[in-house]
């Protein structure tokens, strides 16, 4: 195991009816608050009204930025950053998903910085200070209620660049399974994919002696592959539901990883398509993982063995660890493609042309890829395979 700090201070508060504490958490930080929201969802579900309700109990001065997109883009932010520093703005609240919260996370950076915001994303600046931030999470996917990442389209140069800070760690998180249950079917797919993806972008590393951590990953991808049926069955089940939205916050939230830092290149190579093509993440997700794992198979037979024995009980027994192996990674995009991702890159349009230009995006700043290291001609090759 590497040496680890691991420090996590964002207040988690998880159940039905716990909007119930939103005025409490957000007057720890004071009254003005720009509340940051995406498309409509929750102006249909009635958690708009709830949100603000508990904001005017408390007699605080609300700022709105709707409109978030999926894949929220910088423009967004850069309203919301002006916003924030006309109004002083005292904290800011993200209502709904892993892109209203990317989102507010580069509003909350950058209402504390003089230059651009795009420079957080572009590696060329880190942040020094932040806005308070809280959410109130809509859909089980990024686990970015309980993190410090944030992932941001810049569609002028469609680049798409995660980058991340311990400031912009949300002070406090509600998560209550009930609003979840609007959730159409395709977006409870992909977040259940993204969950699973990020497990298995800790999943696969090089550091010898990691038993504990190897379980609880193992366990996780389980308990979704087990739920997930049962959810798509019943998508108003809370006892799903919950389980769904439990397992999204702890597969990025920092518990998984003690000791060693994982792969992530599958997201890198993902976050280049979506660039350019504006897909969901976790469509793009169940489409290029199982082809990074094929691309990285070789000399690795004994971690996807591991994979393919304890996540999908698949028979070892004279074998080889390469069949094995195999069958593990057949495995994993049999089930998503039985909960309904898509299976390639033409299922959503995507040709040949711009393959090269999402690959040098992928690697734009170097070689990717903690488990095993992919530059262009790798990337490229994972993209012709995943057609
Ligand atoms: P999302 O993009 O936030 O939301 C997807 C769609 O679901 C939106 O159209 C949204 O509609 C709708 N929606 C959300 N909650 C709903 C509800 N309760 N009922 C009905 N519709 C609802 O999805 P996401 O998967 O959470 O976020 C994806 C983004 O996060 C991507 O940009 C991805 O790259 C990034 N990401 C971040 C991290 C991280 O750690 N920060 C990790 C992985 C991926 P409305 O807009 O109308 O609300
Ligand atoms: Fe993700």
């Amino acid at each position: 195991m590497e040496n680890f700090i691991f420090h996590n201070p964002t207040k988690l508060i998880f159940g039905q009816g716990q909007i119930k504490h939103l005025a409490q958490e957000v007057s720890r930080y004071g009254k003005r608050v720009l509340l940051v929201y995406g498309g409509g969802s929750i102006k249909r579900n009635g958690l708009y009204d709830e949100v603000l309700s508990q904001l005017q109990e408390m007699d605080a001065y609300v700022a709105e930025l709707g409109g978030v997109e999926p894949n929220p883009r910088l423009t967004t932010a850069y309203q919301g950053i002006d916003i924030c520093k006309k109004e002083q703005i005292e904290l800011v609240l993200a209502v709904g998903g892993g892109s209203v919260i990317d989102c507010a996370k580069l509003i909350a950076a950058g209402a504390k910085y003089e230059g651009d915001a795009w420079d957080f994303c572009n590696r060329k600046a880190v942040p020094q200070a932040a806005l308070p931030l809280g959410t109130v999470l809509t859909i089980a996917a990024t686990g970015s209620e309980m993190n410090g990442n944030s992932v941001i389209t810049n569609w002028e140069t469609n680049e798409k660049n995660g980058w991340g800070s311990p400031l912009v760690l949300p002070k406090f998180s509600i998560l209550d399974p009930v609003y979840t249950m609007t959730l159409p079917k395709d977006q409870t797919v992909y977040g259940m994919i993204d969950m699973m993806a990020h497990v298995l972008e800790h999943y696969f590393h090089q550091e010898p002696n990691t038993p504990l951590q190897d379980g609880y990953c193992e366990a996780l991808l389980r308990t979704v592959m087990e739920t997930a049926p049962k959810l798509l069955e019943d998508l108003h089940s809370y006892e799903h539901r919950s389980t769904i939205l439990y397992c999204g916050t702890m597969a990025l939230n920092g518990t998984l990883n003690m000791g060693f830092s994982g792969d992530w290149a599958s997201h890198g190579i993902e976050h280049a398509v979506s660039a350019v093509y504006d897909i969901p993440h976790g469509g793009g997700l169940a489409i290029l993982f199982p082809n990074w794992m094929m691309h990285v198979l070789d000399g690795n037979e004994a971690r996807f063995k591991k994979f393919a024995v304890n996540v999908f009980g698949i028979a070892s027994d004279g074998r080889s660890d390469r069949d094995v192996a195999e069958d593990g990674i057949a495995a994993l995009r049999s089930f998503w493609n039985s909960i309904g991702a898509p299976r390639c890159l033409a299922d959503y349009g995507i040709d040949d042309t711009k393959l090269d230009v999402m690959a040098e995006k992928a690697v734009s700043f170097g070689p990717i890829g903690g488990f095993q290291k992919l530059d262009y001609e790798d990337v490229l090759s994972i993209y012709r395979a995943s057609l």
